[in-house]
């Protein structure tokens, strides 16, 4: 009898997982439908943000950009989280698991760029989109727009929130709405990032300490009276060559890099402030805040050389290594492999390959040769252990908390660098445009799969945990320091 009850309920149980999995198949096809039929909102909304091309926390138009399509769609916004101007939430649903897609909109400074393949500059002479986070926005929103479709036709239970991040190049965004308790309390964060190729993410990320060293001297007439003076710019440079010669002892996997932001006036004047800026990087938190405590002792050596002060030493912010969920990276790749990559069509691939024939290499070479794809027309396969940490991404704190999924999709030239001209100028054509779409369907894929089958869930929770273990989220953020109101 126990036997028969047994077998009844497994029975049941399998039919009720393929009744799931036939649902979760036709919302698929309904979500990707609807998100074709937006295509031309979505491209005209990533061609504003592109034109914009605004740097972190001064996103105010990109920004709006994002929450007018999301009001205009039924969401509920709350403007200016965390005390930035241009961070929002935006949520649709009443119970239900809650699943939070990230939106990135910062431009980088100095990458100006058309939408030609040749080096040109762009809408906006001082930045461009450079990292592809016009596309990222734009795509993230697709998708939240494609679930709130499913949500209020009754298909499932369920939250959607719309995370608007800004700053994401100076890991400032994130960073400081995680501190303010967003996103702590969803069941998943997905999100997208645009690449040179498609693929589901299973990679590692570089932690950073994000931090100013500032130098104060006294101001005497550089020729006449030197000896009265003392130069904060001597301050900085020594430290810099401190950090220079402490980069031999430094492991492989650690990266420091600084730029001057105050180095004085002019020449006849002795420098009485000044400022170095520094990303200090590694493969874990921990290597990051044992090399930030060793330049901070660099930094206090030489204020003692330059016989001038280390007046701040300001933690502006922090990101910390990625933390990967297998499950989530195996149903992200499932559904992109059923969408596929993006179409390209002729005049794409040979917009591409131009840009790869005049960006160059350091030596003067174009990137790849004729075995090389203009645009990537293939899904990678799934890695077996997570690729090594290149870049940072604020993403990774987010996923200390809450289990994160997300792809990569091609947007521009194969093999081409990302902060580069070729990223802003593929992105603001139709490239952007089918990469954003790919994008919003695999998300929204992936998030249906979630919604629908708590198996699944339950899966990603225990992968997460796994991967997570219980170290301490250590941070060397002061307590209660606001975010920073621009990023210099
Ligand atoms: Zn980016």
């Amino acid at each position: 009898m126990l036997r028969v009850t047994l077998f009844v309920a497994t029975a049941l149980l399998a039919s009720t997982t393929v009744a799931f999995a036939a649902d979760a198949n036709r919302m698929k096809r309904d979500a990707w439908s609807w998100i074709d039929s937006q295509t031309q909102v979505l491209e005209t909304a990533n061609l504003n943000i592109w034109s914009y091309a605004e740097i972190g926390l001064a996103e105010s138009k990109s920004s709006k950009e994002l929450q007018d399509l999301l009001v205009a769609n039924g969401f509920s916004i709350e403007t200016g989280v965390a005390g930035m101007p241009t961070a929002f939430v935006a949520t649709y649903g009443n119970s239900g698991p809650v699943i939070g897609i990230l939106a990135e909109f910062d431009a980088l400074p100095g990458v100006s760029q058309a939408a030609s393949p040749i080096e040109t500059i762009g809408p906006n002479p001082e930045a461009g989109h450079a990292c592809g986070h016009s596309v990222f926005g734009v795509g993230s929103t697709g998708a939240a727009l494609a679930i709130k479709e499913l949500i209020a036709a009754d298909s499932f239970d369920g939250i959607i929130k719309l995370y608007g991040t800004p700053a994401e190049e100076t890991g400032i965004g994130k960073v400081y709405m995680l501190r303010a308790g967003y996103f702590k309390d969803d069941d998943v964060i997905l999100n997208w990032h645009p690449s040179d190729r498609n693929r589901a993410s299973y990679g590692n990320t570089k932690a950073i300490v994000n931090v100013k060293f500032k130098f104060r001297g006294s101001a005497a007439h550089a020729s006449a009276m030197p000896w009265s003076g003392r130069s904060a710019l001597d301050g900085v440079e020594l430290m810099s060559v401190g950090v220079n010669y402490m980069r031999e002892h430094i492991k492989p996997d650690a990266r420091v890099h600084y730029v001057i932001t105050k180095g004085g006036g002019q020449p006849n004047v002795v420098p009485p402030e000044a400022e170095v800026w520094y990303y200090i990087r590694a493969d874990t938190f921990e290597d990051v805040v044992s090399y930030y405590e060793w330049i901070s002792d660099i930094a206090r050596a030489a204020a003692t050389m330059s016989r001038t002060e280390l007046e701040e030493i300001e933690v502006q912010s922090e990101i910390h290594e990625m933390i990967t969920v297998r499950a989530l990276t195996e149903q992200t790749h499932k559904n992109l492999t059923a969408i596929g990559a993006p179409k390209w069509e002729k005049h794409e691939l040979a917009f591409a390959r131009t840009t790869q024939l005049e960006f160059q290499d350091p030596f003067g070479r174009p990137i790849g040769d004729d075995d090389t794809p203009a645009l990537s027309m293939m899904i990678q396969p799934l890695p077996d252990e997570p690729t090594p940490a290149r870049a940072s991404t604020d993403v990774g704190d987010i996923s200390w908390f809450v289990p994160v999924g997300g792809l990569g999709v091609a947007s521009y030239g194969y093999g081409l660098p990302t902060h580069s001209w070729p990223v802003v100028a593929a992105t603001g054509t139709t490239i952007g445009t089918k990469a954003l779409v790919t994008a919003a369907k695999t998300i929204a894929a992936t998030a249906i799969d979630l919604y629908t089958d708590p198996n699944l869930m339950a899966r990603v929770k225990a992968d997460w945990r796994k991967s997570r273990g219980d170290a301490p989220f250590r941070t060397v953020i002061p307590e209660g320091q606001p975010a920073p109101l621009a990023v210099r």
